[in-house]
């Protein structure tokens, strides 16, 4: 099963439009759920029957079959095919009614289920439960919202009236109505799950609103990564030419399970595009023995990747061999790029040219020991990746570090957190694979908690202090997305403490700071803490807190809700319009300070990123840095980012 994104809302919120854009731009699927339960009013209304056992039963004798192709989404009854019956006037007056029943819910549920589960790639399903009851496992759960006139002001327009008179006023009672039955209905009604991102659309367009969630599929590494398959005979320096793509970095490298072991997968970046190398073994059109193996995984590859590589040797020249190949790669329709190896210089250049006769085109000359070419060709196969390729990365679970110095009580939280019956196993003593992460349900949603073994190891060991206990932590905050730092509020917080605090700000992390042994904090002890609250967490005063007793697992139902705040705050995006017109107000108010004589002038502000937000501020001048944190407190007060650490930086222009 692929990438699910759950788009949710009421009627008229621009969830369709969305989400299919969503889809098409990522190519994946799409599943438009409240076109069925208006294929199971189109049956009621065709068959004037109302019970829900009658409706069940025509949904069996005419099952509805939606085709998910978000280029053109079509629905049938049978053989019938009803994509425009289902918008008619009749269907929308009586389809909240049809979709109350639970019976005619559970049986679009299986419908729904079985589509979801049969995407390859990724699918974008939208509607009004997706998120609660239909994919409460979505890696993407989006809550689509619109003020009801700006809602009934789209519907209208989409209806084309015969006669010129608008109804808008119509068109917004009867949304109005059927937002009531939809949320207040018994059986799964329309709400946003815990977890989901509201978006606003009133004042965004269909391009704004879908770029925001395509943000944060990028942001989030939900969108596969393209899958570049090296491809050709044995020993033509395939795997010396992968090593040159991944210069000196360590290469993540994954055993695909399958036939063989020749299949291996290595993540790489050029140019900031991140892509994965799949290594083959080898193809020979006739393979015997243990090649048989190696030839049908290099078929696989073919059919996962996104862009294939064909290597030859340039100095044995293309053999009948790889015409073979080339009609095997064609077959594939994707783009192919072919690769003469081991040119090392001008006189074998010219050789190699007959490896034009292939049909694929140029040949892109390298050498893949030497390093001669490879830049070139990296830089060609960066042109022909897909943005949105085969290779999942990420789940969707969001990532915790649960971090902090030794003996404040990591591992007793881990341990509360997850529960009595958590599986150990993955803490085997001695094995390489060194960052181990844990599932944890939590509030309601799995959370993935990283590297926990170094938090259970770290535990027992009292001089877990060293160089490399920071490595660690550095190495955790860095595939983190929140930090939980542990502190000991029985005793004063010290140095450490505050060091890993601002390794998380640098980091850009979302940040929680847990008072754990809160059992020991009697009243003196609580009047001298809020006093070193106050002097040394001064500068993460936007941190979430929880105060938690980790031993008896007093409010450590409190970490959840705390964690979403975050996060949400991490992954806050403020709408231009309403960065700057609040900018403007903040201007006049307190304009920038006098600076050598010159008053710089601030021009306009723009979000540049999430996660954690950044701002850009365009000014004629030199900003002082007091202003500039002045502004950042405004922003806080303004927008609200509990929980992130949010950056303002300021670019000097010359005024135009
Ligand atoms: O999305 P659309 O407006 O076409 O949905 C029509 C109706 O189908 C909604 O008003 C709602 O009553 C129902 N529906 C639902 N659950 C979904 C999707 C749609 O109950 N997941």
């Amino acid at each position: 099963m692929g990438i699910v994104v759950a788009i949710d809302g009421p009627s008229g919120a621009g969830k369709s439009s969305t989400a299919r854009a969503i889809a098409l731009r990522a190519s994946w699927s799409y599943l438009d759920t409240g076109a069925l339960y208006r294929g199971a009013t189109w049956l009621a209304l065709r068959d004037k029957i109302v019970e829900p056992a009658q409706i069940v039963a025509a949904l069996k004798n005419s099952p509805l079959k939606f085709d998910t192709d978000p280029a053109e989404p079509k629905l049938f009854a049978g053989d019938t095919d009803i994509t425009s019956e289902i918008r008619s006037v009749a269907v929308t007056d009586h389809v909240s009614e049809v979709s109350a029943h639970p019976e005619v819910r559970k049986a679009l549920l299986v419908l729904q289920q079985k589509l979801i589960t049969g995407a390859r790639r990724g699918i974008v399903v939208e509607g009004r439960d997706i998120g609660t009851v239909v994919a409460p496992d979505a890696a993407l759960k989006i809550f689509l919202t619109a003020d009801l006139s700006a809602r009934a002001l789209r519907r209208d327009r989409e209806l084309a009236h015969t006669d010129s008179t608008s109804q808008v006023g119509e068109v917004e009672k009867s949304l109005h109505q059927r937002d009531i039955t939809d949320s207040t209905r018994a059986t799964s009604p329309l709400a946003m799950a815990p977890d989901a991102i509201a978006i606003d659309s009133t004042q965004l367009n269909l391009e704004e609103t879908a770029e925001r969630i395509w943000e944060l599929l990028k942001e989030r590494r939900l969108l596969g990564l393209p899958i570049v398959a090296l491809l050709g005979r044995p020993n033509v320096g395939k795997s010396t030419l992968i090593n040159r793509f991944l210069g000196r970095r360590e290469a993540i490298v994954e055993d695909t399970p399958g036939v063989t072991r020749d299949r291996v997968t290595y993540e790489c970046e050029w140019n900031g595009r991140d892509f994965m190398v799949m290594d083959t073994g080898g193809w020979e059109s006739k393979p015997d023995g243990i090649s048989i193996g190696v030839s049908l995984s290099a078929e696989l590859a073919m059919k996962e990747a996104d862009v294939l590589l064909l290597v030859v040797d340039s100095q044995v020249g293309a053999l009948d061999e790889d015409d073979v190949l080339v009609q095997e790669l064609r077959k594939m329709k994707k783009p192919i790029i072919l690769i003469a190896n081991k040119v090392d210089g001008p006189s074998e250049e010219a050789e190699a040219h007959g490896l034009w006769n292939l049909g694929l085109g140029e040949p892109h000359f390298v050498s893949a020991l030497h390093g001669r070419g490879s830049g070139d060709l990296l830089d060609r196969i960066v042109e022909v990746l897909p943005e949105v390729g085969g290779a999942q990365v990420q789940d969707g679970y969001r990532r915790v570090a649960l971090i902090g110095r030794p003996n404040v009580g990591k591992s007793s939280l881990l341990n509360i957190l997850a529960g009595q019956n958590r599986s150990l196993v993955d803490d085997v003593a001695g094995t390489t694979r060194d960052p181990v992460d844990e599932l944890i349900e939590l509030g309601g949603s799995i959370w993935r908690f990283i590297d926990t073994a170094g938090i259970r190891r770290r535990a027992n060991q009292q001089s877990g202090t060293d160089y490399y206990a920071t490595l660690r932590t550095q190495i955790a905050l860095e595939r983190a997305e929140v930090a939980v730092v542990v502190l000991d509020a029985s005793v004063p917080i010290s140095e450490q403490d505050l060091r890993i605090i601002t390794m998380v700000e640098e980091a850009g992390k979302a940040l929680i700071i847990v008072m754990n042994k809160w059992d020991l904090v009697d009243e003196d002890r609580q009047i001298s803490l809020d006093r070193e609250i106050d002097r040394h967490l001064d500068q993460v005063e936007w941190a979430q807190r929880v105060n938690l007793a980790a031993k008896t697992g007093w409010h450590r139902d409190r970490l959840a809700p705390a964690l979403r705040t975050a996060l949400t705050s991490w992954e806050k995006r403020i709408p231009t319009s309403r960065l700057n017109s609040f900018l403007g107000t903040l201007i006049a108010a307190t304009p920038p300070p006098v600076r050598g004589g010159k008053q710089p002038k601030i021009m306009y502000a723009t979000q540049a990123g999430i996660a954690p937000p950044r701002f850009v501020i365009f000014a004629t001048g030199f900003l002082e840095s007091s202003y500039r944190r002045f502004i950042e407190r405004r922003l806080r007060e303004e927008f609200g980012f509990p929980g992130t650490p949010v950056q303002v930086a300021v670019r000097v222009r010359e005024r135009e």
